[in-house]
This record gives structure tokens, sequence and C-alpha cells, in this order.
């Protein structure tokens, strides 16, 4: 296709993020066991098991339908906070874009932003609270700015990718605000937050789709 993504491309970006997560499982875990309790890779690499089951069953005809489902999937598959974050992400990621069979450039990166802004509605966190949001949300930024600036989609979520590594290795010397790694307090600084690092995978897992589909 000559730019954006179909159900096909969203499917296969779901698909190599589940790869990415099972491949990182012992990595986030951890990490999380760094500032948390354990469980980042395993609530991970279960949920998306879970997700691409269920997409291997029948792919949805529409992105709202797909995407649902994923998210529906993730909210009822992982217990720890990770679970309703991301699903939260995916269920409104999924509404923003509506029952279309693709998404153009700016569609894409609006509904994107739609997720972000759907875990911030859900887990409160900010700039610097050393959290998936530190990751997301200038990877986001970095499509946006991609996207208005007319570079192929390609080069627009390779440059999210990067932003979403950087803003991932920028929590390290944080203390955490939120989530579990908070009880630790100032003990938190020092440790990249596991999150952070799933989200990176999420946009790596993004740009791999695009620039195979294109
Ligand atoms: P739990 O903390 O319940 O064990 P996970 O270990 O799966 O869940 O996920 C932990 C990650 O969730 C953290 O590294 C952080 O990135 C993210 N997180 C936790 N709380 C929040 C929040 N309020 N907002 C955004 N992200 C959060
Ligand atoms: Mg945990």
């Amino acid at each position: 296709m000559m730019a954006g993504v179909d159900t096909a491309t969203l499917s296969d970006w779901i698909h190599r993020f589940r790869d990415a997560v099972v491949e990182n499982k012992d990595r986030l875990t951890e990490l999380d066991s760094a500032i948390g309790d354990a469980d980042h890779g395993s609530n991970m690499a279960r949920g998306m098991d879970a997700v691409v089951a269920k997409l291997d069953a029948g792919v949805p005809a529409t992105v709202d339908e797909l995407l649902k489902s994923v998210g529906m999937t993730l909210v009822s598959s992982v217990g720890g906070a990770s679970g309703p974050l991301y699903g939260t992400f995916f269920l409104r990621m999924g509404m923003d874009a509506g029952a279309v069979a693709s998404l153009d450039d700016a569609a894409l990166a609006k509904a994107l932003r739609a997720g972000l802004d759907g875990i911030v509605a859900r887990g409160k966190a900010e700039a610097g609270d050393k959290t998936m949001f530190d990751a997301m949300s200038p990877a986001v930024d970095a499509l946006d700015v991609g996207v208005a600036r007319g570079a192929d989609l390609a080069a627009a979520t390779a440059a999210a990718a990067t932003a979403a590594a950087a803003g991932r290795d920028a929590t390290v010397p944080l203390v955490a605000r939120k989530g579990r790694a908070s009880y630790l307090g100032e003990r938190s600084a020092g440790h990249l937050d596991p999150g952070a690092a799933s989200t990176a995978l999420l946009f790596d897992a993004l740009a791999a789709a695009v620039a195979d589909a294109t």
C-alpha cells in the first residue's frame, strides 16, 4: 500500500510486538525485579500470547475491532498495572480509529495519540514519573512531527522508535513517582523502567511492520 496501515499491517505489528516481548521476557522481568515485583516480562508475554491467539482465530475486518480485541484481551489476561494500561492504550486507539479498513498516516498518528491520552487518563503519569509514558510520549511526538513534515511513514515510525528508545534510556536516573517503583522512593533511581522498555519494543515493532509493508 502507498501510505498508512491496513488491518494486515496492524496485525503484523501486534505479532511482532508479541515476538519481541517473548524474546525479551527475561530482560523485562529482570528490570522489574530491580524496582518492582519481577513480573513485567511474564505479564506482557502472557497478555500478548493471549492477544495473538485470539487474532489468529480470525483477524477482524476493521481497525477498531482489531485494536479493541487487543485491548480487551490485555485488560482481561494481565493482572499487573501494565495490562489495564496497555489495554486502555489499544482500546482508545481503536475508538479513535473507527470502523475503517485502513488508517492514513495522519489518522495513525492521531489514533496513537488517543491511546497515549488513554494511558494518562487511567494512570495519571506525567513526564519524568519513570513510566511507560516517558518512552511513549516522545515517540508519539516524533511521529506527529514526521507526519506533519510529510515524511514517509517508514521514516516517521523509525523516528518514533528512536525517540521511544531515547525516552526509555532517560528513565534510568529518574525517581519513580507512579506505580510500584514509587514505593522505593530515591532507591528507584539508577534503574531503567520496565514499562518504558516494553514500550520501546512496541514502537520498534510498529516501525518494522510499516517498513515491511511499504
Ligand atoms: P505491576 O507494577 O502491577 O507489577 P507490571 O510490572 O507489569 O505491573 O508493569 C510495571 C510498569 O507499568 C512500570 O514499569 C511502569 O512503566 C508502568 N506503570 C505503572 N504505573 C503506571 C502509571 N500510573 N502510569 C503509567 N505507567 C505505569
Ligand atoms: Mg511488576
